[in-house]
């Protein structure tokens, strides 16, 4: 894959992580699920997010101009679940949420 298609690709994932307004997690996952499996029979992922695809919500901040935080769910690769992740913690597996180290360990049936 070309460096410029590679850029499209990893455009368009972050976007793909963007949860709208009207929307519920699972109207999300539901939205964006053709594309995303899409991705990954492709390999489009990016290097650094092969595991899991976290959530994020458009949000206003005027002084700030608009930023899209994380929202705490992600979908899991591995059982395709959509799983609570928690705060993100740095230094614990690899800049991984906890929750998702927890998913992993306690409850994935990937
Ligand atoms: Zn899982």
């Amino acid at each position: 894959m070309s460096n410029f298609s590679s850029l499209i690709a990893h455009d368009e994932y972050v976007r793909m992580g963007n949860v709208r307004d009207n929307e519920t997690p699972s109207e999300w996952m539901d939205r964006i699920w053709p594309r995303l499996q899409y991705f990954r029979k492709n390999d489009l992922l990016p290097t650094e997010n092969k595991k899991y695809l976290e959530a994020r919500k458009l949000v206003l901040v005027l002084t700030l101009g608009i930023y899209a935080p994380a929202i705490r769910l992600a979908i899991c690769f591995s059982c395709d679940q959509l799983i609570y992740t928690g705060e993100r913690t740095a230094n614990i597996g690899n800049y991984n949420h906890i929750g998702m180290e927890r998913h992993w360990k306690f409850s994935c049936s990937g």
